[in-house]
């Protein structure tokens, strides 16, 4: 992939853009893991012209048609998951173990979506007369504009486009410019088992590439995944020409410890929530609130396994974490640091000192002690390996500090206590709520979303994906006799 050019998929053909821009590995930036062309506002509508003049011709080949197609794919796709999973690691600096797991994921929601071309759809709904044949089809919502983050590079792209292309719709994806490589990887994979203009990729800057994609008047909707500034930006200009949007944003994930919680495996999941994916997940783990008895006890353990941690080359197998994505995350993280450092002391574990050996965007993972719930470093969203530890009075107490985020992705709670886990999925102000699980990692037939500032209205995966990408249709059938 070294000398690999990354191109734009437009209409079924590589596209070359307007300029050739280099990806650095995070893990060493002295090393050019490839180049992509980045597409132009022109380009951009080309994309979308194509995607639009295939629309129809794709919709009307039928769900079972297009199920199929979506099984061939998946079945390419899983010869190459090794092949993508390493260059996915190489690009955003994922370890090689969870881009596989990735890789995987985005082969299983292509299965998913393609069983979906076979499964019923729409309701027959009684009618005053009863003459009257009342049902509701689904049709597609049309041309569909994706625009999506680096820190999932292959699942993400997979389950905003596999559910948009079962249910009728064409796509344009604009995937981050830190994850451009794999993406056009998926697309060289299976872009070019479906029809000419019903997948389209362009390459580039948000601020150029996904500025133009969002503003198109022939994009019908815009599905996104990014941060809550630009999802802000993205509703706005949506909202103004009437196109249909869908925001998935940030997060503030809380873990719970209550006092007889198993410690050992809360200390576990609650590092494998901070800090696998170098805390890159929307819903990594960034603040663990623990009861008061067992706070020290539940302190001590999580500073000694995190102590344990390897940091290093994301292709290493030994590897725990690997670098932050970029060099402006980079600093991002870091600046956190030396704000939570002003706010709560000196951490209990990492800061900003790095092995000398390592060339990269690395962070050591970090543990502040007893930080207020009202710290910059408990309320904004960091994105990177770090973890406010908070001690709480009781449960009561747990609950609301949890809560008092603007954010409201995923929560879990520690408990054994039957009465105590269902009054936290009750009260917790979340759209995940785990219990004795981590904070990442809900599963892809499942729906996905946040509440408040983590997520617009609709859910993301499993069947629900299909309230945003079709629209419903009430039809009356009046046979007149
Ligand atoms: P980002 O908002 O900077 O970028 C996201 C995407 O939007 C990229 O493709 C980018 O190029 C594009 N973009 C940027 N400006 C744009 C504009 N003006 N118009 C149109 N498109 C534009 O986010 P990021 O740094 O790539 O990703 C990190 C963020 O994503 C974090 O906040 C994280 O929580 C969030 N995230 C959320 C989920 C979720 O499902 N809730 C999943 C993963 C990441």
């Amino acid at each position: 992939m070294d000398s690999k050019v990354a191109k734009n998929w437009i209409g079924g053909e590589w596209v070359e853009g307007a300029s050739n821009v280099a990806v650095r590995s995070p893990a060493d930036p002295s090393e050019v893991v490839g180049h992509y062309q980045e597409a132009s506002a022109d380009l951009v509508a080309q994309a979308v012209a194509a995607a639009r003049t295939a629309q129809k011709a794709w919709w009307r080949l039928g769900a079972v048609n297009r199920g199929n197609l979506l099984y061939q794919a998946a079945e390419v796709l899983a010869g190459q998951v090794e092949d993508l999973a390493r260059l996915a690691s190489r690009e955003m600096g994922k370890p090689l173990a969870e881009a596989r797991g990735e890789a995987l994921r985005a082969v299983q929601i292509l299965r998913f979506y393609a069983g979906e071309g076979a499964r019923a759809v729409g309701e027959v709904i009684p009618a005053a007369n009863p003459d009257v044949f009342q049902y509701t089809r689904r049709e597609p919502v049309g041309v569909v504009g994706v625009i999506t983050p680096w820190n999932f590079p292959l699942a993400i792209p997979m389950w905003k486009m596999a559910p948009a292309l079962i249910y009728g719709n064409t796509v344009v994806l604009k995937p981050a410019e830190w994850s451009s490589l794999t993406a056009a990887a998926i697309f060289e994979a299976i872009a070019s088992l479906f029809p000419s203009g019903v997948m389209n990729l362009v390459l580039g800057a948000g601020r150029v590439v996904g500025d133009a994609l969002i503003r198109a008047p022939e994009v019908d909707a815009v599905t996104f995944t990014g941060s809550v500034a630009t999802g802000a930006q993205v509703a706005s200009v949506c909202a103004a020409r009437g196109a249909k949007y869908q925001l998935e944003m940030g997060g503030k994930n809380p873990v719970l410890v209550l006092p007889d919680a198993n410690l050992d495996a809360a200390v576990e999941l609650a590092v494998s929530g901070a800090f696998r994916s170098a805390g890159q997940k929307c819903t990594a783990t960034s603040r663990v609130i623990v009861e008061r008895s067992v706070y020290a006890a539940f302190r001590d353990r999580l500073v000694a396994r995190t102590r344990e941690l390897k940091l290093g080359n994301p292709l290493e197998p030994e590897t725990y974490l690997g670098p932050v994505v970029s060099e402006p995350q980079w600093q991002k993280v870091r600046h956190y640091i030396e704000t939570g450092m002003a706010e709560a002391g000196a951490p209990l574990v990492g800061g900003l000192e790095k092995p000398a050996s390592l060339a990269g965007y690395y962070v050591a993972p970090t543990i502040f002690d007893r930080v207020s719930p009202t710290a910059t470093i408990a309320q904004e969203e960091i994105f990177g390996p770090v973890v406010a530890l908070m001690e709480a009075e009781d449960v009561d107490d747990a609950i609301d500090i949890a809560n008092r985020t603007p954010f409201g992705l995923s929560a879990s709670v520690f408990t054994d206590n039957l009465s105590l886990a269902l009054k936290a999925v009750e009260e917790l102000q979340a759209g995940l709520v785990r219990v004795n699980e981590e904070t990442a990692g809900v599963e892809l037939q499942a729906p996905f979303g946040g509440m408040k500032a983590s997520s617009s209205h609709s859910r993301e995966q499993g069947r629900a994906a299909i309230e945003f990408f079709t629209t419903t249709k009430t039809v009356a059938l009046r046979p007149i006799r």
